[in-house]
C-alpha cells in the first residue's frame, strides 16, 4: 500500500506531459505514473514511419531518459495496469496487486486499436505500442507482400513505409479515396497519388470479409495472398476504468471541461481518452493527435498543481506518407464546403462552415497553414 500525491494512469504523451507540468507548476507532492507498457515512454508518430522503415531504433525514439524521470521525482511503474478505482477512498488498485492512495488522479489511458472484426481478423497485427511496432517490423523483415486494412493516417503511413522496404503492399479500404469524409474528395485524391508514388497499391470501395491462412478475402470475391496483414481500423478509447465510478462520459469518452477536470473533484482526464471543451470553439472537440495529447496533459498537470489553465489551441497534426508531409489544423467535427487551391510547390485545402474557416490542410504551403490557423482561431472567413 502506498500513499502519493498525484497518480497518473498511462505513460503516453498526455500522462508524461501531465507529470512534467505538475512539477513545472511547482507541485511538490509525490508523482507516480502507472503504465501497462513494458518499455519507457516513446514517440508514437515514428512507429508507422521511420521506425517501420527501419531508419531509427527503439532507443532513438524514447521520450525521456531514466535520469529525466528521476531528476523530476517522477516514479514510473511499468508493466502494470490500474484495474479499479475507488473514487470515495481515493485509491487505485493494479493488476500486479498494488494499492495506491492518491490526492489527485489524472486519467491518460489513451486508446486501443480496434480489432479487424471479420472471421480470422485476430491474425491481423495491431499498431499502437512500441511492442506492436517491433512485432510488425520483425514480420515485415521477412515479408515479400503486405496488406494494410484501413486508410486513416496510420494505415496510409504504414503502407508507404512497408512499400519503402521493398514489400509489395496493398491498402484495402471501403473508401473510394482515403479519408473522404474527414478531408473531402479532392484531398483524398491527392493522398491516393502519394500512396501510388510510394509504391502502394490502393484498393478502394471494398471491405475485408475474412482473413484465412495467408489470404485476405474481400467482399467483391477477390482474395489477396500476403505475408503480413496490418489492421489500421481505428481506435477505441480505454475507458473501462471509469465504469461504475460515477465519472461523467460524453460520446464514449471521459467528459472534461476546458481545464481537463472530470465531473469528480480531484480527477482529471487528458488525451485520446478524454473529450474536452475547447474554450475558443466553445464546445467539446474530439482529438486523437500527439500534440493535443501533450497540450491537454500539460493543462491537467498544471491545474492539479493549483494553476488555472485551459485548452484554447486549435487542434491539429502533421502526417508523413512516403516523402510527403501534410499539415492539418481543424476543429475536426465536419465542414460545409472544401476548396483546394494549387500552390507553387504544393496545395492547400480550406474548409469552411457558414462562411467561417474551420480547417486547413496543406502540403508545402506553410504560409497558408499559419494563416489558416489564425482564421480558425479567430472565427474569420476564408481569405477570398
Ligand atoms: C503508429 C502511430 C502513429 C501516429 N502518428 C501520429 C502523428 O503523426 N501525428 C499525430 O498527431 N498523432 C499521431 N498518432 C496518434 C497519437 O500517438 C495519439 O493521439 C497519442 O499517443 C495519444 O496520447 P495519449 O497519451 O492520450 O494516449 P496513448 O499514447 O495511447 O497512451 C496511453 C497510455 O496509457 C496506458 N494505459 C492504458 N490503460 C491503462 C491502465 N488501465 N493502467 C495503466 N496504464 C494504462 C497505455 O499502456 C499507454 O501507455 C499516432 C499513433 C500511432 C499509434
Amino acid at each position: 500500500m502506498s500513499n502519493i500525491g498525484v497518480l497518473i494512469v498511462g505513460s503516453g504523451p498526455a500522462g508524461v506531459a501531465a507529470a512534467e507540468s505538475f512539477r513545472k507548476a511547482g507541485g511538490t507532492s509525490a508523482v507516480t505514473i502507472v503504465t501497462t507498457d513494458s518499455s519507457r515512454p516513446c514517440f508514437r508518430p515514428p512507429l508507422s514511419k521511420d521506425f517501420l522503415r527501419g531508419d531509427v531504433s527503439a532507443s532513438e525514439i524514447e521520450l525521456h531518459t531514466a535520469q529525466w524521470f528521476s531528476d523530476l521525482g517522477i516514479e514510473l511503474i511499468r508493466d502494470d495496469t490500474v484495474v479499479s478505482i475507488d473514487i470515495h477512498a481515493q485509491r487505485a488498485t493494479t493488476h500486479g496487486g498494488r494499492s495506491i492512495f492518491y490526492a489527485q488522479l489524472i486519467l491518460a489511458s489513451g486508446a486501443d486499436p480496434k480489432p479487424l472484426a471479420v472471421p480470422g481478423g485476430h491474425k491481423a497485427l495491431p499498431l499502437r505500442s512500441l511492442h506492436d511496432a517491433e512485432v510488425l517490423r520483425d514480420a515485415a523483415s521477412g515479408a515479400d507482400t503486405a496488406v494494410v486494412v484501413g486508410a486513416g493516417f496510420i494505415g496510409c503511413e504504414a503502407a508507404a513505409s512497408l512499400a519503402h522496404r521493398g514489400i509489395a503492399t496493398t491498402l484495402v479500404t471501403p473508401d473510394q479515396v482515403p479519408q473522404q469524409k474527414r478531408l473531402g474528395f479532392s484531398a483524398g485524391e491527392r493522398i491516393t497519388d502519394f500512396l501510388s508514388e510510394a509504391g502502394v497499391q490502393y484498393v478502394g470501395g471494398v471491405k475485408v470479409s475474412a482473413v484465412h491462412g495467408d489470404s485476405v478475402r474481400l467482399d467483391n470475391g477477390v482474395s489477396i495472398t500476403t505475408d503480413v496483414v496490418l489492421a489500421a481500423t481505428g481506435v477505441a478509447p480505454r475507458t473501462e476504468l471509469v465504469a461504475r465510478t460515477g465519472i461523467s462520459m460524453a460520446a464514449e469518452r471521459i467528459a472534461v471541461d476546458e481545464h481537463m477536470r472530470t465531473s469528480i473533484a480531484n480527477v482529471y482526464a487528458a488525451g485520446d481518452v478524454a473529450l474536452a471543451i475547447n474554450r475558443i470553439a466553445g464546445r467539446r472537440v474530439l482529438v486523437e493527435h500527439w500534440q493535443d495529447a501533450i497540450t491537454q496533459g500539460t493543462i491537467a498537470g498544471a491545474n492539479a498543481a493549483g494553476e488555472s489553465s485551459s485548452w484554447c489551441e486549435v487542434p491539429g497534426f502533421w502526417t508523413t506518407i512516403g516523402d510527403r508531409t501534410l499539415k492539418y489544423a481543424a476543429w475536426g467535427d465536419g465542414y460545409g464546403r472544401a476548396r483546394l487551391v494549387e500552390k507553387e510547390a504544393g496545395f492547400s485545402v480550406w474548409y469552411e462552415t457558414n462562411g467561417i474557416t474551420v480547417g486547413i490542410l496543406t502540403l508545402d504551403a506553410d504560409d497558408d497553414y499559419a494563416e489558416g490557423q489564425n482564421r480558425i482561431r479567430s472565427g474569420a472567413a476564408l481569405p477570398w
